[in-house]
């Protein structure tokens, strides 16, 4: 059986490009990028040929990128790196009520030591709204963190307007950008941005490879301990192979990311009006415009998560709930709670990730796998 991949916001195939790319420089950059000795130069120059490739696909400067290990570590950095800096006296942090777990569950462990955290509501359509993060900044803000895009339900967070209110009232603005990589024009919006979290594996590049762009003058505190590497922020040994890898294959994915996005956009269209038009009883979560070009996801009536997902997998499609599963049992949405959802459309909820892989007869065929399995489980 074929299997249809739509879970491309959970992770995406590498890029074979990117593969050629990297065992290219495995071959000939093995070397630790801190010795002096010709392997060791020859690693150090594909590293900082890679931290280059990124900052201009940012748009910001070569010494404001630092390899991380991937999304969730530059989540964590931003958050604890900024709040450590005022260990003594503590002080506050504004989030989304929607962030990723890598920023929420860093908040929670915020909180727990002692600083204070304003969750932002969103609307309906998962919206942070500007006036909203204006009103809750205080005199001892450390930072403000909303997500770029959302991971569930796809929404796009008005980040400029957000960034624009942080600059003027001074405070640092942190971004997860992880689902926005290569998709949604970052390099427009990164002079408002403080911080900046992206991870390789999101954008068809390789797993355990991450980005945290700090923009000069921000004071954070160091992450990893030990040698010197990446400015002496964070030590270990660098991973030049990810590095490059990351670089390659953001490269790609801007050089023709125009057309990439205007073909997800049409095959996510299809596969949005199909599932409406064709299944009684659904709901498409999110907004229809500020969404991401790949991401459709749906509530259904009367049906679970935890039986609708394994009977797609059974018909070789491949979807998720959008949120963690633990042993077959979904935890409830709490994004799909912030943007208070009624309860009955919470169960049944489905994410489609597109990428630009995927084609227009796999849409076809997972519009109808979908329709006759939610008929099936909702006649059982
Ligand atoms: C995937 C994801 C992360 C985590 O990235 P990893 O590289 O898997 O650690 C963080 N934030 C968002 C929005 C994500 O989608």
């Amino acid at each position: 059986m074929k299997k249809i991949y739509l879970d491309n916001a959970a992770t995406t195939p590498l890029r074979v490009e990117v593969r050629d790319k990297m065992a290219a420089c495995d071959l000939e950059a093995f070397g630790n990028a801190s010795a002096v000795y010709a392997d060791g130069r020859a690693a150090r120059k594909a590293l900082e040929q890679a931290r280059r490739i990124v900052a201009e696909c940012l748009k910001v400067r070569a010494e404001e990128v630092y390899f991380t290990s991937g999304g969730s570590e530059s989540d964590n950095w931003a958050l604890k790196g900024i709040a450590f800096q005022h260990f003594k006296e503590r002080g506050h942090l504004i989030v989304s009520s929607i962030e990723h777990p890598a920023i929420r569950n860093t908040c929670h462990f915020l909180a727990e030591i002692g600083f204070s955290v304003t969750e932002l509501p969103v609307d309906a359509l998962g919206r942070v709204r500007p006036d909203d993060v204006r009103q809750a900044i205080r005199s001892d803000t450390r930072l403000i963190s909303v997500m770029t895009a959302n991971n569930e339900v796809g929404t796009v967070e008005p980040i400029e307007e957000i960034g624009r209110i942080a600059r003027e009232q001074g405070v640092p603005f942190h971004t997860d950008a992880v689902q926005a990589g290569g998709v949604l024009p970052l390099e427009d919006w990164s002079g408002v941005i403080d911080l900046l979290s992206l991870s390789a594996h999101k954008f068809h590049g390789p797993k355990g490879i991450g980005v945290l762009m700090i923009r000069n003058g921000t004071r954070i505190k160091p992450w990893l301990h030990g040698g010197e590497q990446e400015q002496g922020l964070r030590a270990s040994t660098e991973n030049v192979v990810g590095a490059v890898g990351l670089a390659e294959a953001l490269r790609l994915s801007i050089a023709d990311r125009d057309q990439a996005v205007s073909k997800v956009k049409a095959l996510r269209d299809r596969l949005i009006d199909q599932v409406l038009h064709n299944i009684p009883d659904v709901k498409l979560n999110g907004s229809r415009d500020d969404r991401l070009p790949g991401n459709a996801h749906f509530s259904f009536l009367g049906v679970r998560s935890s039986e609708l997902i394994p009977r797609l997998d059974l018909e070789g499609l491949e979807a998720s709930a959008g949120s963690a599963c633990t042993a077959g049992t979904y935890e409830p949405s709490y994004v799909l709670q912030a943007m208070q959802v009624p309860p009955e459309w919470q169960e049944g909820r489905l994410r489609l990730t597109l990428s630009d892989r995927n084609t227009e007869d796999e849409v076809n065929q997972a519009a109808e796998i979908l329709s006759h399995t939610i008929h099936a489980l909702r006649k059982s």
